[in-house]
């Protein structure tokens, strides 16, 4: 059975026990005794949290309070009791589903998934739902009144109606615990398999790999008793693991030669200071077209006051400006959205992703490699604009930036001023390590 079909099944079934459960009250109760009607509501929520259903139990003024309660009353305030509280869904995405799907089954109108969509421009992430993750709709007398989108433990995009207005969303990301874990590993077979053996997962095996791919080839150069130390902050929100990760420090013995990388400031370095990525550039359009609109959380709607986040800097080109990708990396989508026009997703690495939006012509194609400063489209004015301009965003693990000022490998190499603050930063990662040892 579908997930929809037991839900459905579930709402349906737990009306009719809170009709009865109303019902043996009132059986209980002596007949024609004053009943406090407000209190055999008030017994509902229980009941419900028991199915599995969340109900939030609003101010009830019944009518009826201070009447002889007879069980065609009680059938009536159960019916009323269906209307009056909001419905929660809890809706897991499954592979193949699509957001209109899921709004058809679930019986949701086309206007809000519209109204949801448009706000969604600001951030896109109903664009890339991924199989697992949850989306929790709140129904309120047959509305759709708010939209969560889990993506992870730690963040969360939360849709809310507004009325008339439409949706307004907000970006839920909790900054959990960050938890330091180092691991000491013998090169024995794969270096995924010994990672795997030391405690690392797959992903951060995958993540080492492609850090260290100019400066080592992991399949041809490393040898059966090679060792290697690695330092992983994880994510935690209480005792659970959110998923999300980060290589603070590796370092590989390779034979008689040392590869490393250490995270400082955003960036990686090898044990001298030089940046081990690829640079960034700031800019994706030549330097002779200004900033018509700058990246902006906290950004409101001019008409209807509601909070409109502009995740991004807008750039005034006129249609058939080349825009250029900012970083390396593979184009992960080539999309025409709605409101977004046709844009394209680059994947720099496994840390940072931009966009390009509103764009007339792509390029460059899904799965294809990008070198920074390579022309990946035309800009244009496609989707929901009020001109011909180039939205152009960098995200941070998933979450935007600014693009503009955020600490991307830009630089080559440690600034000298900054050498004694980054060789301090090397030995607490050092002294972890050594601790491990003893
Ligand atoms: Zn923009």
């Amino acid at each position: 059975m579908s997930l929809i079909k037991k839900n459905k099944l579930k709402l349906a079934l737990m009306w009719v026990l809170l009709t009865s459960v109303l019902l043996v009250i009132v059986a209980l109760l002596p007949v024609g005794d004053k009943v406090d009607s407000k209190a055999a509501i008030k017994a509902v929520p229980k009941v419900a949290t028991a199915l599995t259903y969340e109900a939030e139990l609003p101010l009830y003024d019944a009518n009826t309070q201070g009447e002889t309660v007879t069980e065609s009353t009680v059938a009536s305030i159960a019916k009323e009791l269906a209307k009056s509280y909001p419905k929660t869904i809890n809706y897991v995405i499954q592979k193949g589903d699509t957001l209109g799907g899921i709004f058809e089954t679930l019986g949701l109108s086309q206007t809000s998934l519209y109204q949801i969509l448009e706000v969604d421009l600001n951030v896109l992430a109903l664009d890339s739902i991924k199989p697992g993750q949850t989306l929790i709709f709140t129904e309120f007398e047959g509305l759709l009144t708010r939209l969560e989108l889990q993506i992870s433990l730690a963040h969360q995009v939360v849709y809310t109606s507004s009325g008339d207005n439409g949706f307004e969303f907000e970006q839920v990301t909790l900054e959990g615990e960050w938890r330091e874990h180092s691991y000491i590993g013998k090169v024995e077979y794969s270096f995924a398999g010994s990672a795997k053996k030391a405690g690392l997962s797959l992903y951060e095996a995958q993540f080492i790999a492609s850090l260290l791919k100019d400066k080592i080839n992991f399949s041809r150069d490393l040898r059966i008793g090679d060792t290697f130390k690695v330092l992983v902050s994880r994510q935690y929100i209480g005792e659970e693991r959110t998923g999300e990760n980060r290589i603070e420090a590796v370092s590989i013995n390779n034979r008689s030669r040392n590869i490393s990388a250490y995270l400082y400031e955003g960036t990686y370095y090898d044990e001298a200071g030089l940046s081990i990525e690829r640079a960034f550039v700031r800019r994706p359009v030549s330097s002779k077209y200004r900033i018509s609109s700058s990246f902006n959380p906290r950004r409101l709607h001019p008409v209807t006051g509601l909070l409109r986040p502009h995740n991004g800097t807008d750039f005034a080109t006129p249609i058939g400006t080349p825009v250029l990708a900012t970083g390396d990396g593979v184009v992960s989508r080539v999309i025409n959205h709605k409101y977004a026009g046709l844009y394209i997703e680059i994947s720099n690495g496994q840390t940072y992703s931009t966009r390009f939006l509103h764009l007339s012509k792509a390029l460059v194609k899904k799965g294809q490699r990008v070198k920074r400063g390579q022309k990946i489209a035309l800009s244009g004015n496609t989707g929901r604009t009020t001109g011909a301009h180039l939205h152009y965003e960098l995200h941070l693990r998933g979450r935007a930036v600014n693009a503009m000022t955020a600490d991307i490998p830009i630089a080559t190499a440690i600034d000298k001023k900054k050498q004694a603050a980054f060789k301090l930063a090397l030995s607490n990662y050092h002294a972890a390590w050594d601790e491990l040892k003893s």
